[in-house]
């Protein structure tokens, strides 16, 4: 990652989400820093690129420290960790953000916990956010403050800030559900009024919005198309899907080392369709897995032909949910090639583990068909990467119409995931799918996805970098 050189006094953008571009690991020679996985991460990246950066999150291990003291990461003292507790990691984290807010913002209100569990937590963990940006935060800087783990800190930050005038935006990077889905959090007045602290709110589609804005109104605001009055002060919301760094990952899709391994992937296996999502219930890998598995029932002239490969990068693993998904996805993997397979052929190469960045663009590049079939899914970046790859024009993308990246991304096969039949007639489509049609689709996708370059996105919510700034290596 680059880093802008820090100009004296220069007004810096203050960002918030529960987790660092890094993960510390615990390892026997102390603490060690790895690349954060995950979509916010991936996109937040590119702010220190051109604006002077400050930013606060968890570094991923449960801390001993007292909760008051922040942390500076040391290869990269623009990172400030904040600390959460043993209690926090399981209150906050694991049973309120993962356990409530995570599925109701999916719009999966079935199974929810009884009660609060841990509301408690959610407030401490929001406060101690707020206390540690506002103390921080200077007149000039800018506040951007990132997802449902901090729905409370815009108007905690308001309050503790107003004197400086810095202005704060909000981005949501999941779906947000109608309001009678939201209501199922017993907490969502509270939380909407903590979000309503900010001046911006950005959402990666235009449903979204409309659930906010509805919701809104049944708080009693007055709410207009993309505006909503608080009192007399008037917020904007904003459309605006997180766009990627296009020119870096076509850059990767002519790698000559990138090419040698997919030349490699491809001499191993004749058709390759590829998943790589992190192990989560809302990304569809099941039924994914069910509609392959259809495909090569109705299709035994595809047998030997055809390699699913799958990554399932590991998440939450202290979540009943993902355990109970693991064990599912796994079985049927194994169900799947028991009973297809050959001595010479392996239908789903499946791999538990997370990937770098290299591997991915490779994987990128090779596939025939890359599926990305979430039942539901805020934006996915997986999908954009995939297409920015393809400097060769081809391949095809089977995405879910339930993802919000499909509102840009028409010229995708989209498919309604949860119908495995009409999931497995897409596979066939796709892998038969002539040169002619393949490129025409791609070439679309190009376009779009070389229109919404990841730098704009960013301007919008914390304006244009300054222009003294001075581009310097970083060390993460
Ligand atoms: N990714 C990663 N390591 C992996 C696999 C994926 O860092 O082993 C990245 C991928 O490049 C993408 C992000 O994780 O930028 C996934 O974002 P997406 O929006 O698709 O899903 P999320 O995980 O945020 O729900």
């Amino acid at each position: 990652m680059n880093g802008v050189g820090a100009v004296a006094g220069a007004p810096r953008v203050l960002i918030a989400s529960n987790r660092l571009p890094v993960t510390a690991e615990q390892r026997a020679g102390g603490v060690r820093y790895r690349r954060s996985d995950g979509g916010v991460a991936s996109g937040l990246r590119h702010v220190a690129r051109n604006w002077p950066v400050r930013w606060y999150g968890w570094n991923g291990i449960a801390s001993t420290r007292p909760e008051s003291a922040p942390l500076e990461v040391p290869e990269d003292p623009s990172l400030v960790a904040v600390a959460l507790s043993a209690s926090d990691v399981t209150g906050f984290y694991r049973d309120y953000c993962n356990g409530l807010l995570w599925p109701v913002l999916h719009g999966l209100t079935d199974d929810l916990p009884a009660g609060s569990p841990a509301w408690q937590s959610y407030v401490d963990v929001n406060e101690r956010f707020a206390n540690v940006i506002a103390g921080e935060a200077a007149a000039g800087d800018r506040i951007w403050i990132h997802d449902y783990h901090l729905f409370l800190v815009p108007n905690l930050l308001r309050g503790r800030t107003s004197s400086r005038g810095i202005p704060i935006a909000f981005f949501l990077h999941t779906p947000f559900p109608d309001p009678e889905a939201f209501a199922k959090v017993p907490q969502w007045r509270t939380l909407m009024t903590g979000v309503l602290g900010a001046d911006l709110i950005g959402f990666h589609t235009a449903e979204y919005v409309e659930n906010f804005l509805a919701a809104a109104r049944e708080l009693g605001h007055a709410v207009g198309d993309s505006a909503i009055m608080v009192g007399d002060r008037r917020l904007e919301l904003v459309v605006r899907p997180m766009g990627i760094d296009a020119d870096a990952f076509a850059h990767l899709g002519n790698d000559p080392n990138i090419l040698a391994e997919v030349s490699r992937l491809r001499a191993c296996h004749r058709k390759i369709l590829l998943g790589v999502d992190r192990l989560d219930y809302t990304k569809g890998i099941h039924q994914r897995l069910l509609a392959f598995e259809l495909l090569l029932q109705t299709h035994p002239q595809l047998h030997g032909e055809i390699t699913l490969l799958q990554i399932a990068v590991p998440t939450r693993s202290d979540v009943a949910a993902y355990q109970d998904l693991k064990d599912v996805v796994e079985n049927t993997v194994g169900r799947i090639n028991n009973k297809f397979g050959t001595s010479g052929w392996t239908p789903v190469e499946y791999l538990y583990d997370t990937v770098d960045l290299n591997t991915l663009a490779s994987l990128y590049r090779a596939a025939d068909v890359m599926l990305v079939t979430p039942s539901r899914d805020g934006l996915n970046l997986v999908a954009k990467e995939f297409v920015a790859t393809r400097v060769d024009g081809d391949g095809v993308l089977i995405l879910s119409k339930y993802a919000g990246a499909a509102a840009e991304l028409a010229s995708a096969l989209l498919v309604d995931p949860t119908r495995i039949k009409e999931l497995a007639e897409a596979y066939y489509r796709a892998v038969t799918m002539s040169l002619k049609e393949r490129r025409g689709r791609m070439g679309e996708l190009l376009r779009v996805i070389r229109a919404n370059c990841v730098t704009e996105w960013i301007t919008q919510f914390v304006g244009d970098p300054p222009a003294e700034a001075v581009v310097v290596p970083r060390t993460t």
